[in-house]
């Protein structure tokens, strides 16, 4: 039985290990190995690396440090989760384990569009997801945004903060863009392109050229795609726990889902989807673990 076994190992769910470790708990991480800091190049906004930080090289090191303060990690995929009495089972490749406490910190999916190479161009930093993150690196470039509704006009007209030329490559169907969308777009400067794309060109370096049909041919010094994510939400939701309408689960002030005993940290909940804030949660939810388990622990003894 393990005071708490984290679902993931990105940002959230190492720090929620290392503060658990620290919290001289017994803590089984348990990791599928896709997590979204993995993809990035070079991060330039976490706090404490003013040179940036490869995001492989952020997890590394925090895995060390969970390692260090006694956090035990297997690889491989949580199937299923059910809560059983007042503790949770997990299955794990066949096998049962145990836990007092579980901690989901299982990420999200970036959904990317049909681009040949796409993976590869995401690594690479040609093609980029997340303007918070990078929106700083475009001063002064052609940036165009591959969306479909409104949620990418308002990240388009987000990078008009950086450029003033950005264009929204509008890939979906006429009627999921408003007129309201439309408009703001125009009052924002930023250009709407609205003929499909053919396809796209990826430089080794930074152009990418998109190709309208016959003719047309835009280059654009990045792209960024806004087309939304899925938020990995299955085991939570197996387990009864709630969703809000976006997919994510929602948590209260600690991190609690609907669940007693299950908590949620990272980009599987609301928020900014960045590494800083899933550490923040992560943080937030351990301490709340290793709290409510001195309570329980003080009403065993009487
Ligand atoms: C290209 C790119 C660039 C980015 N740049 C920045 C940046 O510069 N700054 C910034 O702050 N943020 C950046 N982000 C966002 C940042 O990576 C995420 O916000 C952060 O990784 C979220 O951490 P997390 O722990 O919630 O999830 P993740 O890091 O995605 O980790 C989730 C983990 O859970 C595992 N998992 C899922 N389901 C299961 C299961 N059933 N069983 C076991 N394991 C499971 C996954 O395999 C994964 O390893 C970027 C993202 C991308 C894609």
């Amino acid at each position: 039985m393990h005071d708490c076994v984290v679902v993931g190992a990105g940002p959230a769910g190492l720090t929620a290990a290392i503060y658990l470790g620290r919290f001289r708990r017994d803590v089984l991480v348990v990791d599928a190995g896709s997590s979204r800091a993995a993809r990035i190049p070079l991060s330039r906004n976490h706090p404490g690396f003013p040179d940036g930080v490869r995001g492989r090289d952020l997890l590394a090191r925090m895995r060390l440090q969970a390692e260090k303060y006694g956090a035990r990690f297997r690889d491989g995929r949580v199937e299923r989760l059910a809560r059983e009495g007042e503790d949770f089972r997990l299955d794990l490749a066949g096998e049962e384990i145990r836990a007092r406490t579980v901690l989901i910190a299982t990420g999200l999916i970036d959904i990317e569009p049909a681009i040949p190479g796409v993976q590869e161009a995401v690594a690479k930093g040609l093609i980029r997801i997340c303007p918070i993150c990078d929106g700083y690196e475009t001063i002064g470039q052609r940036v165009g945004v591959i969306g479909a509704d409104a949620h990418s006009a308002r990240e388009a007209m987000f990078i008009t903060t950086y450029t003033p030329k950005v264009a929204l490559i509008h890939v979906g169907a006429p009627q999921d863009l408003p007129a309201e969308a439309r408009e703001e777009l125009g009052f924002a400067g930023v250009e709407l392109i609205e003929t499909p794309i053919e396809s796209v060109v990826l430089d080794r370096e930074r152009i990418a050229a998109v190709c309208f049909g016959p003719g047309r041919r835009e280059v654009f010094d990045s792209l960024y795609a806004a087309l939304g994510v899925l938020p990995r939400n299955q085991l939570a939701v197996a387990a009864g726990a709630q969703l809000d309408e976006s997919g994510r689960l929602v948590v209260g002030e600690h991190q609690e889902t609907s669940i007693p005993g299950l908590y949620a940290a990272g980009d599987v909940v609301r928020g900014l989807n960045q590494i800083s804030t899933a550490e923040g949660e992560g943080a937030i939810a351990a301490t709340r673990i290793h709290n409510s388990l001195r309570e329980a622990e003080r009403h065993r003894r009487g």
